[in-house]
């Protein structure tokens, strides 16, 4: 590899290198505790999955060009250029990992992987190796900020259709999506789709929030690339939007990343404090139903029912409690998964790999130990606040055969409403199925 490329991959460590980083890269006692903490490790005994040997590469840089007795005897304290087949080793271990934290959790020194793999994601994007179905996503998110007039009237229009069937399921033809809503006190951030905005359209309506959907969906390719800059545009979109309808607080729809995005990174990204709160959806709903907001019938579930905490709503974001306080409220037969909250496995789905096909066997493989967990408690019934974890557990049930059901707590919570318009609603969807032959 030529200096200058060399010098440009190297610069990459010096532009993010700080204390933290440094120490990171320095404490590591090589105890291999965290091999037992991953999920990919211990499902495949695969040695480049194992959470310090992702580290390791980029240690071994760090060692030969930023360490003295790196640079001086490079063989001796495991120092190595950033060649062809170590950057090849790099794509597959950083992007393969989900960004769980498992390992951060088991490991005495806390060492943050996905922190360091951050700094694998710049030098594959500096070598030109970033991965190209998330990028793709990335740019169309910021292209569509940039240039939003032209899908204005699609995202509005799509709106209206869900809102009319908001009007039917609640019996209430005043039943609104408010969108660009000055001075509503929140702003609700979904996902692209239906089952993302209407039921929270409904429990909204029924609980007689001052609310407005975002314009924008809060998912974020920018995150899964490593790239803060793209992310913070991609969040900026609906951050500026809170900004000009002076909203008191931005909800973030079942979604782990777009959370985390949200409440954790922004602020730091864009250097600028958030005048309002930032929630996430379920923080919101626990609260209508303690506080008597929304109705909700207590044996509206009598079959076992589990719930999977996302790794980026749970461990990473501390959000244990509401989830389960909610599925509480609404099933008589509740069972946590073991082990769960901190503790939880991985569904094997995050950071991207949903959406990247050349990491399906190793999805599959991995998410072998979620499906035991979940086939352990006995229940059919799981719910979980993750879109990537939902379609991560119904890729689990057709492989492994589980008869599973994978719901979000919003339809959950939907399920139990008394809604004037429910059986009307439900009747008229029966008849176009059957008219369309379904
Ligand atoms: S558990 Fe921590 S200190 Fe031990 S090998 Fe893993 S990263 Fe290094
Ligand atoms: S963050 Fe999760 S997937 Fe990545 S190395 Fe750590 S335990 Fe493995």
């Amino acid at each position: 590899m030529e200096k200058q490329q060399i010098s440009t991959l190297t610069g990459v460590i010096d532009k993010k290198m700080n204390r933290q980083l440094k120490q990171y890269l320095d404490i590591c006692a090589r105890c291999a505790i965290c091999k037992d903490a991953c999920h990919q490790y211990v499902a495949t005994q695969d040695f480049k999955y194992l959470p310090a040997r992702r580290a390791e590469l980029i240690r071994q840089i760090y060692k030969k060009y930023f360490t003295k007795s790196g640079q001086f005897v490079p063989e001796l304290y495991e120092g190595r250029d950033p060649d062809e087949r170590l950057l090849e080793e790099l794509y597959e271990s950083t992007y393969a990992c989900t960004g769980c934290r498992r390992c951060m959790f088991y490991c005495p020194f806390s060492i943050d992987t996905t922190w360091i793999l951050t700094v694998a994601k710049g030098i594959l994007a500096a070598a030109g190796m970033t991965n190209e179905m998330l990028e793709q996503l990335a740019d169309a998110a910021i292209f569509k900020g940039d240039n939003f007039e032209m899908f204005r009237d699609v995202v509005v229009d799509g709106f209206k259709d869900i809102e009319t069937q908001v009007q039917a399921i609640t019996g209430n033809p005043d039943a609104e999506i408010p969108v660009d809503k000055e001075g509503a006190d929140i702003l609700y951030v979904a996902l692209a789709g239906a089952h993302s905005i209407l039921p929270a359209a409904v429990i909204f309506n029924e609980a007689e929030a001052n609310w407005t959907i975002s314009l924008f969906e809060a998912a974020n390719y920018g995150y899964f690339i490593g790239d803060a800059e793209k992310a913070r545009k991609i969040a900026d979109r609906f951050m500026d939007e809170a900004l000009r309808l002076g909203v008191k607080e931005v909800v973030i729809t079942e979604c782990g990343h777009a959370y985390r995005v949200a409440e954790v990174f922004h602020e730091v990204w864009s250097g600028k404090k958030h005048p309002f709160k930032v929630r996430h959806v379920l923080e919101v709903m626990d609260e209508y139903i303690k506080d008597g907001r929304i109705k909700v019938d207590p044996n509206s579930i009598t079959e076992p029912v589990t719930y999977h905490d996302p790794c980026q709503v749970g461990r990473n974001a501390g959000i244990f409690d509401e989830p389960r306080d909610i599925v509480k409220a609404l099933a008589t037969d509740f069972r946590d998964l073991t082990p769960s909250r901190e503790e939880q496995w991985c569904c094997g789905g995050g950071g991207g790999l949903v959406a990247m096909e050349e990491f399906e066997d190793l999805r599959m493989k991995s998410g072998k130990i979620k499906a035991d967990q979940i086939s352990a408690t006995g229940a059919h019934l799981i719910a979980s606040p993750c879109e990537n974890c939902r379609l991560q557990m119904e890729d689990l049930d057709k492989k492994y055969e589980m008869d599973l059901t994978v719901k979000s707590i919003m339809e959950l919570v939907v399920d139990a409403m008394p809604l004037a318009g429910r059986e009307a609603y439900e009747a008229s969807i029966e008849r176009e199925n059957a008219a369309k032959g379904e």
